[in-house]
């Protein structure tokens, strides 16, 4: 009997492509914006992990930690095997449409899609900006449930402007996430300030940009009653043992992690200023730990970098002719740029 796998596969899911997430051998790795540094997991930390018992499934130390650190209360964190599985949670409990802007992570309409939910998507404006006019004219006509405002942009590393976030936040009956991945390399102060006046609020974190990566460890920040909603729908077990125990321990690094920051921050305007001494190359400014930049010939100065070894990101399709860096160390970076000067002779 033949039997036609796809015809079987939920319309909205045929269609759908693949997060790309290739693993690409290379040299220096800048692809993915990641931290260059990472942290080093001692025996004692391993030998107090029991592999026989499921793992706390509120994963209390951590939280406890966390929100010691953020001053917040614990019972507004809720954890995500990433903030990608928190994407996913939010879209599941609230549904579509799903307004965001665009260029942005591209999670949230990749999710939205799987979910079956309608997306829509409003373009920045020439500065990379919310163009709002049209989202707050999007939200009266489409009524959207959920809006995402990535602030640092991934890929463009500008924040929005607050003014406006708060105006989308203000006007609409919608949920808006400020999903803050970036905002530890970030000039602003971010919008937990603003949680307790807005209830529709939600802030998403993580600990994958500074240094975390490997363990899977997001978190969302909002009201006690948007929790429990999306509580309702999280795994049990979502945070694995071994990911709480390092978090846990790691995570009191915080001179460390505050120096990495700054080391990345610095890097990032050296980077910057490298960039704009190269001809043929218009480099977009950043608050996050990646440089987004313009280039003549975006596909074959990827690939000439991927020759030499080092591996950036290539953005077609999202802002064509542009490729994204990560900031890595400063050994790393130096190789970038010498890399880079002689891919654009
Ligand atoms: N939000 C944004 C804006 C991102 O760029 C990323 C990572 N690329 C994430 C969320 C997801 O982070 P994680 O799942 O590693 O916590």
């Amino acid at each position: 009997m033949k039997i036609s796998i796809k015809s079987l596969v939920s319309p909205n899911i045929r269609n759908l492509r693949a997060y790309n997430a290739k693993e690409i051998p290379c040299r220096v790795k800048l692809d993915a914006n990641e931290s260059p540094y990472g942290f080093e997991i001692n025996n004692k930390i391993l030998k107090s992990i029991k592999t026989n018992r499921y793992p706390d499934p509120e994963a209390k130390t951590l939280k406890k930690i966390i929100s010691k650190n953020l001053w917040l209360n614990p019972k507004n964190i809720l954890f995500g095997n990433g903030s990608d599985e928190l994407i996913y949670y939010l879209i599941t409990v609230f549904g579509g449409p799903v307004l965001y802007p665009v260029p942005t992570f591209s999670m949230y309409g990749i999710i939205a899609q799987a979910l079956g939910e309608k997306r829509i998507e409003v373009p920045l404006d020439n500065d990379f900006d919310l163009d709002i006019e049209k989202i707050l004219s999007t939200i009266k006509k489409s009524k959207p449930k959920l809006i995402f405002l990535s602030s640092p942009n991934n890929p463009t590393g500008n924040c929005f402007s607050s003014d406006r976030i708060l105006k989308i936040i203000g006007a609409s009956k919608s949920i808006v996430i400020v999903d803050e991945a970036y905002q530890p390399f970030s000039s602003e102060k971010g919008f937990l300030p603003m949680l307790s006046d807005y209830k529709n609020l939600i802030i998403l974190r993580t600990l994958s940009k500074i240094g975390f990566a490997g363990l899977r460890v997001g978190f969302m920040i909002a009201g006690r009653e948007i929790i429990n909603e999306v509580n309702k729908v999280r795994l049990p077990f979502n945070l694995n043992s071994i990911s709480q125990a390092v978090a846990a321990t790691l995570i009191k690094n915080t001179n460390t992690i505050k120096l990495h920051i700054g080391l990345i921050t610095s890097e990032r305007e050296r980077l910057l200023n490298e960039l704009w001494k190269i001809q043929g190359i218009k480099p977009y400014p950043s608050e996050a730990n990646f440089i987004l930049f313009k280039v003549k010939n975006s596909d074959k100065i990827y690939y000439r970098f991927l020759k030499k070894g080092v591996l950036v990101r290539n953005m077609k399709g999202v802002v064509n002719g542009c490729l994204r860096a990560t900031v890595g160390t400063k050994k790393e970076n130096n190789i970038f740029i010498k890399a880079l000067k002689e891919v654009m002779k």
